[in-house]
């Protein structure tokens, strides 16, 4: 499993509006500041590829990302940010839930955790959304190489993942796949593109 191709095809608004050529894809969305650019840019090999989505006015959009003429990686906004108005919330929640729901290429979501601090309330709320309504999901730790700091309850990657592991175990019949990244050291990163190559293949 390797990327040899990646490119930018579009920004969607709607659902409706995103490719319709068929090919399987995978979501990565998390909390902003979770390192999904980063995360996309190691997935690449490519220091930039995930500018496309951080510019302003494409921040909000689902992005896809066609790797290999074969198969898309869909960057979609981050959640959380405390700055957005609560309309824009509303409306994030709104639009994410319609992809989720209605996508049907859509093959895994990608949920992505900061392993180097413990779990926060709004994502154990995305995992127990996402296990409810039976969608897909393969949980990714994101900067696993951060030493543990004494304000986040010192803590190291591994006890986080255990945590949260164990918190949303009552949302999933079986316990979803999970990988331990990061886009500093690319740990992980083989290990998700032969997940999203074996997932392809089903
Ligand atoms: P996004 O908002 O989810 O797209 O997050 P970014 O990719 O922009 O990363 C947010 C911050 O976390 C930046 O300061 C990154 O340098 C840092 N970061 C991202 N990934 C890692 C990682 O794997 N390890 C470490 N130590 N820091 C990371």
């Amino acid at each position: 499993a390797q990327v040899n191709q990646a490119e930018f095809v579009k920004s969607s608004v709607r659902t409706e509006d995103c490719p319709s050529d068929g090919l399987p894809e995978f979501a990565l969305v998390g909390r902003s500041n979770v390192g999904k650019s980063s995360l996309l840019n190691s997935l690449v090999r490519r220091k930039k590829l995930a500018l496309t989505s951080k510019k302003p006015g494409k921040t909000q959009c689902i992005n896809h990302f066609r790797i290999n003429d074969s198969w898309y990686l869909v960057d979609l906004p981050g959640y959380g940010y405390a700055a957005a108005p609560q309309e824009l919330r509303t409306d994030w929640v709104k639009f994410t839930k319609d992809y989720f729901l209605n996508r049907s290429t859509l093959v895994s979501v990608f949920l992505l955790i900061d392993a180097s601090i413990p779990a926060k309330k709004i994502d154990l709320e995305y995992a127990s959304w996402l296990g409810q309504n039976q969608i897909p999901m393969t949980l990714i730790f994101t900067k696993c190489d951060k030493r543990k700091k004494k304000r986040h309850g010192g803590k190291k990657a591994e006890e986080n993942v255990q945590d949260f592991q164990e918190l949303i175990s009552g949302f999933f019949e079986t316990v979803p796949p999970w990988i331990m990244t990061s886009s500093l050291t690319n740990q992980g990163r083989d290990e998700m593109l032969l997940h999203m190559a074996q997932l392809r293949n089903y």
